[in-house]
């Protein structure tokens, strides 16, 4: 059997499933490839690639995913579109930068019935916050984007820089502390603000009557944002399946293969089954 090596690059790694999840992967479909995790801390980042010759190919995680995309300088059509980058392949000894990040929330909003419309709260817009954005914006939702107040600045380029300034009707950046009070059928959490282990920690007090609230960490499988949520009447989607779906579709680009939709799903829920979790 080929046998090849891949890993997850961040910093830190400890709450990470990947290793599991890929491990469960490759078991299915007969592969005798290893994944590490290779935590590296940042002064250790720029000598990452020649430190790890023999990687076939790796995932990217934070804080790395934008500092991966500028220094690999070549990356298919989704990861070029929001410069930022979670799975890189080696071929013919140079690297390809790819995002499947945004497959897997799109994936993970079918897998839950979610019609992405309507007036749509969102916390955060860095990596991950832009792929929300721009699904919310493609699907001419009313975006309210909360951020610090100091990152506004650096907000209105990232959407200038996506959306090419066709986005201003639909969407407000606010403050964070000073979130407008109307009834959002969507939140989304897409900080870290409430991930293992600071699990006392959330953005959100009060949910404006939200039908849908959407936290994208995954560890703890219920943060306070999404318990409080739960509390005033919502339902409440974790980012464990957004997680499934976006390593299929790595694993589809690891090894050069397409799925089905059909295959995706079936796999996507023996992953759950097998590490018994949602
Ligand atoms: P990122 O690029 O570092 O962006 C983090 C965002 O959170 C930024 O908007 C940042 O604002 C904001 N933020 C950070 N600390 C904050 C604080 N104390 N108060 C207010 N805002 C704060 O990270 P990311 O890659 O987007 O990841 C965000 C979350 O999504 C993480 O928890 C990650 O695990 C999760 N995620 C999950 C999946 C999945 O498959 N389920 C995939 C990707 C990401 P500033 O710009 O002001 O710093």
């Amino acid at each position: 059997m080929n046998e090849k090596t891949f890993g997850l690059l961040g910093f830190p790694l400890s709450h990470s499933f990947s290793a599991l999840i890929y491990n469960i992967i490759f078991k299915l479909y007969n592969k005798n490839y290893k994944y590490l995790l290779l935590e590296t801390p940042p002064e250790k980042i720029n000598i990452f690639i020649k430190s790890h010759p023999n990687l076939d190919g790796f995932n990217v995680t934070m804080p790395y995913k934008n500092y991966m995309f500028s220094l690999i300088n070549n990356a298919d059509e989704t990861s070029s579109f929001f410069k930022t980058t979670n799975t890189v392949l080696k071929q013919e000894g140079s690297y390809k930068c790819y995002n499947t990040d945004y497959f897997g929330f799109l994936q993970s909003l079918k897998f839950f019935n979610v019609n992405f419309k309507g007036n749509i709260l969102l916390l955060g817009l860095g990596g991950a916050g832009k792929i929300v954005a721009a699904e919310a914006i493609l699907k001419k939702a009313n975006l309210t984007v909360a951020i610090r107040r100091a990152s506004f600045k650096k907000a209105t380029k990232t959407l200038n820089s996506l959306f090419s300034e066709n986005f201003n009707e639909n969407v407000k950046i606010v403050d964070l502390q000073n979130i407008p009070k109307e009834k959002y059928g969507i939140i989304v959490n897409a900080t870290p603000i409430g991930m293992s282990p600071n699990t006392k920690e959330t953005l959100l007090n009060e949910f404006f009557g939200c039908e849908t609230a959407i936290d994208l960490i995954y560890n703890p499988k219920e943060t306070l944002f999404l318990k409080k949520a739960k509390k005033d009447g919502a339902k409440t989607i974790n980012g464990f399946m957004m997680l499934i779906f976006q390593a299929i579709k790595a694993f589809e680009i690891f090894t050069n293969s397409s799925f089905k939709e059909t295959e995706t799903l079936k796999l996507a829920l023996k992953i759950k089954e097998k590490l018994k979790r949602n």
